[in-house]
């Protein structure tokens, strides 16, 4: 088991060199986490170091690197199992990212396993990434595509999601944490409820890495998603874990090397669970890259760090809510450190531009999510997200450009 090592946010700042830097003489105040997290030196070493000297393609060769490099992406797969407190590393999938396990689970599972008639349930904060998906398959097997609304305060309520669930419901799909709110859904108790009607769950838990500690087994979910690049890795790698029986009896969904047992002219056979939704070279640098974070994650002391984010949660928030016409969304009971909000009769865009010239990175738009947004009567907002790696003093700097990007528009003073 790693140490955990006492929380210094300056100690942790300071290991990651891409917040190091300036942007237009500025200080960099990076506030774009729930989009992608910035990486540690560890992970950039690690990345590095195997391409350096340990690169050779997996499964395949017997030469010395071949079994270097099979035998790091095997004990990547292990730290991911691990990470996610899953008992056995062959049930975790190395993909893309969410998205592409979405996608994997959709077109194999899914087409298998939803009929005419039949119900998938998601809620209105879904990413896009795990909505669209659902919404094609329903479209393609005739099946019902039923979405379950938010509460007010952006919290998804248990009470709500079950009056949601009928006897065709077969699949319930949602985030652990949303990306656009901060709102932690109830995973368990949601769970608990699909399942009483029979229904699988597809758990997303892209925004949950960096700020929580998952275990899928106390979840009691069937899928559980994530991408690397939020959780301190390289983009092009992610896992999906998935229960055991599950992955046994889905098929594949892209063929080519690696995933088949045998191949004839007539017909080919394929292999068992990972290898079998694992065709072609995979990622296998992003995959050891994505066990060094994992690695360097287990270290934290997510209690403190917790406790360091709800602060910077908390001191945004009141920056923000001293500004006239400012209204925030989402502010669901425990959620973690996305703040999103709109400010009367100003563009978002604009207001990330500004922000952007005094140093300071946040994110505008929909953040993926049209039905969360058309659900508040919006098609935009300014999101800032804060990370373990931010301080009070990036707060201070956020709520000060935001004041002076906020006069600037309303006066048209420089
Ligand atoms: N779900 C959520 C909640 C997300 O925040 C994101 C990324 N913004 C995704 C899914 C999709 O992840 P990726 O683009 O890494 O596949």
């Amino acid at each position: 088991m790693s140490e955990r090592r006492p929380f210094d946010v300056q100690a942790l700042r300071a290991e990651f060199p891409a917040l190091a830097q300036e942007v237009y003489r500025k200080p960099l105040v990076y506030l774009d986490t729930a989009a992608t997290t910035q990486k540690p030196q560890r992970v950039l070493d690690a990345y590095l170091g195997f391409l350096s000297h340990d690169n050779a393609n997996v499964h395949r060769g017997v030469h010395a690197l071949a079994s270097r490099s099979t035998k790091a992406y095997e004990q990547a797969r292990s730290t991911v199992a691990r990470a996610l407190g899953a008992p056995e590393a062959r049930d975790v999938i190395f993909v893309r990212g969410t998205t592409e396990a979405v996608n994997l689970v959709a077109e194999t599972w899914g087409r298998e396993n939803v009929g005419p008639g039949d119900e998938i349930l998601v809620t209105a904060l879904e990413h896009h990434s795990n909505f669209v998906p659902w919404q094609r398959l329903a479209a393609a097997r005739g099946a019902r595509f039923v979405v379950v609304p938010v509460e007010t305060d952006g919290s998804v309520s248990v009470e709500r999601f079950t009056q949601h669930l009928t006897a065709r419901t077969r699949l319930a799909a949602f985030a652990h944490v949303s990306n656009a709110l901060g709102t932690v859904l109830p995973v368990a108790e949601l769970t608990r409820a699909a399942q009483a009607v029979g229904a699988r769950v597809f758990v997303d838990g892209a925004q949950a890495m960096s700020h929580l500690e998952p275990n899928v087994l106390a979840l009691g979910c069937d899928f559980y998603a994530f991408s690397g690049h939020k959780v301190f890795a390289p983009p092009g790698i992610g896992a999906l874990w998935a229960r055991r029986e599950l992955l046994e009896a889905m098929p594949p969904w892209q063929s080519g090397g690696e995933m088949v047992a045998t191949v004839t002219e007539e017909l080919s056979t394929w292999g068992p669970p990972p290898t079998r939704f694992e065709a072609g070279t995979p990622n296998f640098a992003g995959a050891v890259a994505l066990g060094a974070a994992l690695e360097w994650r287990f270290e934290l002391d997510f209690v403190a760090l917790q406790r360091h984010e709800a602060a910077l949660l908390a001191a945004a928030t009141a920056r923000v809510s001293e500004i006239p016409g400012a209204r925030i969304l989402g502010e669901a009971p425990g959620k973690v450190s996305v703040l999103s909000f709109v400010i009367d009769g100003l563009h978002a865009s604009d207001l990330g531009m500004i922000l952007d010239r005094d140093g300071v990175a946040i994110r505008v738009g929909t953040h993926c999510t049209q039905p969360l947004l058309a659900r508040f009567g919006l098609t935009a907002t300014a999101r800032a997200s804060f990370a373990l790696y931010n301080t009070l003093d990036d707060v201070e700097r956020f709520g000060d450009a935001l004041n002076r990007a906020v006069r600037m528009l309303r006066t048209g003073d420089p």
